[in-house]
């Protein structure tokens, strides 16, 4: 008998299509409604058009200030509205931090990134960040932040500093969204992912499946996400770490089979994207996170924290990775000064051209 292979939906997409921005719900449940293996088969495909499908970016995170931050996101241990036991720590002294990048460099790290508790960074503040980016990225690291909201005059400083991503989840659904953050708006979010790239900045953006939403929700997410012009470069997918004290602390657990398809439709989605397996992982099986890589998760954090919830140990991650046949991403795919520099003047052309045909379309409306 000869075995034939069939793919039983029309939601097949050519896995070296150019990227796109106007994914309509239908066609994204359609996906997430496709049979597991017809869909994992086709993620693989956009995957191998795009990537060497056994490489993983590596990623390092560190917590650079932890606690009493004033947002009440209702997964996070660190918002000062909830009693989670955590220990707070003051914005970390710079030296530490380059301490624990250079550890990090040594473990295979290739990108180190830096989590703050904030609403927003202050100036005074602000100016010992650039200083930590400045020293980092010395390392030959690429160098990544998380800080909060910022505005344009922050993020343009960043930038100037050398820091090449900025990270800000959109977390959830815009609809589902104001069940889990009342301090700020998913237009505020939006807000700043549109700040950090005319800054010229990465992107790095996601959200956290688990946290009780719907099925709608998770496809609403990823069109949100598809929607930024470019993808973000990083697109951090988390399953809910359910911290005691939190108020999702019982929520019901997310089956890691639609967590795994949601892997998929986001690879298939955004098809130049890292796509990181994030946060939950330490409570994934090895089979969960094989999955995950299958269909097209090639980025992790990696080493012993992940902000303030755990991460598997590197050497856990090493032997997976040699179980898997997987390696890291390699380190010279990292843009060096004079890239970042070139990108941020192209960048700033980009806004300029933007400019005068806003100022164009304004003066043929009067
Ligand atoms: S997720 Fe970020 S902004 Fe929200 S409470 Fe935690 S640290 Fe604050």
């Amino acid at each position: 008998m000869t075995a034939t292979s069939t793919t039983t939906s029309t939601a097949s997409y050519a896995a070296d299509a150019a990227p796109r921005h106007d994914w309509t719900l239908d066609e994204i449940n359609a996906l997430f409604a496709l049979p597991f293996n017809d869909l994992l088969f086709q993620a693989q495909q956009v995957h191998r058009a795009h990537f060497d499908a056994n490489a993983v970016q590596v990623s390092t995170l560190l917590s650079i200030k932890t606690g009493a931050c004033p947002e009440d996101c209702k997964y996070c241990p660190q918002s000062g509205h909830y009693n989670t036991q955590l220990e707070k720590e003051k914005l970390l002294e710079i030296e530490k931090v380059v301490a624990q990048a250079q550890a990090a460099k040594e473990a295979g790290a290739s990108r180190f990134c830096m989590g703050a508790a904030w609403r927003s960074p202050r100036d005074k503040d602000l100016v010992v960040v650039e200083e930590m980016v400045r020293q980092v990225k010395a390392l030959g690291l690429e160098t990544c932040m998380t800080l909060g909201m910022v505005d344009g005059e922050q993020a343009t400083r960043l930038a100037a500093a050398g820091l090449d991503y900025y990270n800000h989840n959109l977390d959830t659904s815009p609809d589902y969204y104001g069940e889990i953050i009342t301090t700020r708006t998913y237009s505020d979010r939006l807000e700043t992912l549109a700040t950090v790239r005319d800054a010229g900045m990465k992107v790095c953006s996601g959200g956290i499946l688990g946290m009780g939403e719907g099925a709608q929700d998770r496809s609403a997410l990823l069109q949100q996400l598809a929607k930024l012009s470019p993808h973000p470069e990083s697109v951090p997918i988390n399953m809910l770490v359910k911290v005691p004290g939190t108020p999702l602390e019982n929520v019901d657990d997310l089956d890691p089979l639609e967590f795994i398809r949601a892997i998929a439709v986001a690879r298939i989605m955004m098809p130049q994207s890292h796509v990181r397996l994030s946060a939950g992982r330490e409570q994934m099986s090895e089979s969960t996170q094989a999955l995950a890589f299958l269909a097209g998760a090639n980025s992790i954090f990696y080493g012993d924290k992940l902000l303030t919830t755990g991460n598997p140990q590197a050497e856990r991650d090493r032997a997976l990775f040699a179980k898997l046949g997987l390696h890291p991403e390699r380190r010279d795919t990292c843009e060096d000064d004079t890239q970042h520099t070139e990108r941020l003047a192209q960048q700033a052309q980009r806004n300029a051209q933007a400019e005068r045909a806003a100022a164009l379309a304004v003066d043929a409306s009067v």
